[in-house]
This record gives C-alpha cells, structure tokens and sequence, in this order.
C-alpha cells in the first residue's frame, strides 16, 4: 500500500483538529459521547472541504492551473472554501453554482463576496450541464483550469479523510462508532476506508442529507479511494452504516436537526448547521435513543463545520 505521505498536498488547514468530550450531553445520553473540531480546520470559517482541498488544490498547482473551478448549491460551504484556499495559493476561483437556495448576499454568498469571488449562477439541476459550462468558461479564458466535483468527492479528495481516520488513531482514544454527516459521500467514504485502515474496531456510520444513492456512492468510493492508495483489501457492506436524516430534503432545515443545533448549542456552546451537522447529530441522538450504543462504548462526533450556512438559513 502507498503511503498517504507520498500524494502531493498543499498545507491550509491546522491539524489536528481538537478531539473534546462533550461532558453535558454526555451526562444526558449516558454515553461517553466526544467531538472531533473539523469546524476548526482553520482556513474560511474552517469545515471538513479543508482537508480534501489539500490534497485536490496539490493536483491543480501540480498541473499548472490558474483557475480553479468548482459547484454547488447557492450556499455551498465548499465552494465558499475552495475560493478561500485558491485565493490563498495564488489561483483564481470560478464558482459555477446551481441557482438553487439562498441566492441573496447572507451566509456564503456574502463570504464569497468578501473575497471578492467570480461567481456565476446556472439555472439547472444537472451537474453535467455545470461541468460543461466551465470548459467553455475556461476556453474563454483560454488559461491553465482545474475542475474540481461538487463537494471535492471523489477518490482523490477522499484521502483527505482517510488521513483523518489516521489522525484519530494517532490522537490516543479508542472509538467504537464515529458519526458523521453525508452530502456528497467524500467524508464519509474517507472516514469509512480510514477505519478500515488505521481504526479496527471502529464503525462508521454516514447520517444522509441529500437523497443520492449513498448505498452505491459510499462503497464505490471506497473502492476508488483504496485503488488510489494502492491498499488490497474488499470493501463489503460491513465496513459502512448509513441512515437517512434528510428530512424534508436537501438544505431544506428539519425539526430533529434544528433541535439538535439547539441541543448542541445550549448545553455545549457550540453551533452546528442545519444543512449537515445538525441532521447528522439528530441521527447521532436517534441511535442513542434506539439504544445502538452499548454501555461503557465511546462515540465520536465528527463537527464537519458550516457556519457559513448557518447565517443564511438560520435554525
Ligand atoms: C460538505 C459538508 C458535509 C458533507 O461532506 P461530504 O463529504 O460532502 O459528504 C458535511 N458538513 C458540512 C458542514 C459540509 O459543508
């Protein structure tokens, strides 16, 4: 197996991030329930796009890019962060973002403002439609580009939580479930495999946001992520758990996650999202409730961020 070592990657974020028992809510669910700060990740307002951008933003500085291009709704934490870091590494962002959400100057858009981002709104719903408009974007321009998937989810973006996974091993406690939220798949993907490397003995379960076929995504990913790492090993349905927490839909808020965002809130001061962090810690609560998490076990929360979503949809 190659070592994450040998990929090239750019250096943006701190890590690693802070791992904290959340010792009030832990006194409620009795279960020692603990956070992984990727909200502190260190670059924008910080989130977990930090990490796969190091490695994705090694790849377009490798090829010789000028211009980075990538997508996502209107109020996209990662397009907010892809323009944070290309503009930190000297590249120019294009956002080619579907005109869906919040298109007002709140939340992300006014982020992207601040830094004085190239944004461009597409009324479509199909990526394939977006991904064209870039090429044509970028033979106007008629400069060096890199595109880079909605979400940054593909295999190479993955790694970036692979190496998490290694992280978390290195940071001294053992977890026996970690939960995270899963919107494009390459978080959970990447944590998914990592565990499978460097984590025995930990299970990882995607808490659904959107209502993609995560079923196939998550291990096909997986797959990818491992081919790219050179590592021989199968990926089977017993190395990932999914649950859906979409609720009404996409970056449309629920009533379970927005009472998880206040739950978090008023009882550990801390703010997660609406879109992702709130759903997935609602699904997080739901297990507990089901009682999926045996005594003395050790749950890891992981904050994937989105502040910058937050001041546009509220809770
Ligand atoms: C993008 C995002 C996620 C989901 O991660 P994926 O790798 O796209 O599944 C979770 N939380 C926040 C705050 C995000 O911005």
């Amino acid at each position: 197996m190659k070592s994450l070592d040998s990929f090239p990657r750019v250096s943006l974020g701190i890590f690693p991030t802070p791992i904290r028992k959340l010792e009030s809510i832990s006194r409620l669910l009795g279960r020692e329930v603990y956070i992984k700060r990727d909200d502190l990740t260190g670059l924008g307002l910080g989130g977990n796009k930090i990490r796969k951008l190091e490695f994705l933003l090694a790849q377009a500085k490798a090829q010789g890019a000028e211009i980075v291009f990538t997508t996502g709704g209107a109020q996209s934490n990662h397009a907010m962060l892809t323009a944070a870091a290309a503009g930190k590494l000297g590249m120019k962002a294009i956002l080619v973002l579907k005109q869906r959400g919040v298109t007002a100057c709140v939340g992300n858009q006014l982020l992207e403002r601040l830094m004085g981002t190239d944004v461009r709104f597409v009324d479509t719903d199909d990526y394939a439609d977006i991904y064209e408009e870039m090429d044509r974007i970028g033979r106007e321009l008629g400069r060096p580009y890199y595109k880079i998937p909605c979400g940054g989810s593909n295999a190479l973006g993955a790694l970036g939580y692979v190496d998490c996974a290694r992280e978390i091993a290195g940071q001294g406690l053992h977890f026996d479930h970690i939960v995270c939220a899963e919107g494009s798949g390459g978080t959970m993907a990447g944590l998914a495999l990592g565990a499978k490397l460097f984590l025995p003995g930990t299970k990882v379960h995607g808490m659904m946001v959107d209502t993609d076929p995560f079923d196939q995504i998550t291990p096909e990913l997986m797959r990818q992520a491992a081919q790219l790492l050179e590592a021989p090993i199968e990926i089977t349905p017993r190395d990932y758990a999914l649950r859906d927490m979409c609720g009404p839909g996409y970056a449309i808020p629920s009533p379970a996650g927005n009472a998880a965002v206040a739950l978090m809130a008023e009882r550990e001061g801390i703010f997660l999202d609406p879109v992702y962090t709130g759903k997935a810690f609602a699904g997080l609560l739901e297990m507990a409730e089901e009682g999926a998490f045996a005594e003395g076990e050790r749950v890891l929360f992981l904050h994937s961020g989105g502040a910058g979503g937050l001041f546009a949809l509220g809770g």
